[in-house]
């Protein structure tokens, strides 16, 4: 089994306890946690985060592969320990640092943003139809179609 998810410290901050239980984090994240997320910090054992350190052969296969990005020198050691644990352990990295996405990308490894997750106003929505699928579009925010007029089937608001 893989890990569950390595979540950078951005996540610490930002994410209810729930979304954090169960993570692996790298070792160097222990002191950014305690400074950005006190509060998360002193839970951390009752969350089960779990603590990692990545591999000297780990770290040396992600640092080839942000040289040839070019995102090695805009990468912090911490950066590259989340990318190098993600890369062994094959875990979902989550992350809003433009560099460690791309590195994760370039690595084949799975990320997900840390501040996009849920309902993101950086998305756009249409409403489509669950029987015969016809769509619309551009409604704005609050939609008050609730039937489709072709078919009389449900609509939903689908993510475009
Ligand atoms: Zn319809």
């Amino acid at each position: 089994m893989g890990c569950s998810m390595i979540i950078d410290t951005a996540g610490f901050i930002h994410w209810p306890h729930d979304r954090i239980r169960g993570c692996t984090i790298s070792s160097s994240q222990l002191r950014e946690i305690e400074t950005h997320a006190p509060a998360t910090y002193l839970l951390l054992d009752q969350l089960d985060v779990r603590v990692a350190t990545p591999s000297r052969e780990g770290l040396k296969q992600i640092e080839e592969i942000a040289a040839r990005t070019g995102d090695l020198g805009g990468l912090s050691p911490v950066d590259l320990d989340v990318l190098a644990l993600g890369l062994e352990q094959d875990c979902e990295i989550a992350t809003d640092d433009h560099r460690v996405q791309n590195v994760a990308e370039a690595s084949g490894m799975a990320w997900t943003t840390v501040s996009g997750n849920g309902i993101s106003s950086n998305w756009t929505w249409k409403l489509k139809c669950v029987g015969c699928r016809r769509e619309w579009g551009d409604l704005g925010p609050d939609p008050k179609i609730e039937e489709c007029g072709d078919c009389g089937s449900k609509v939903r608001l689908v993510r475009s």
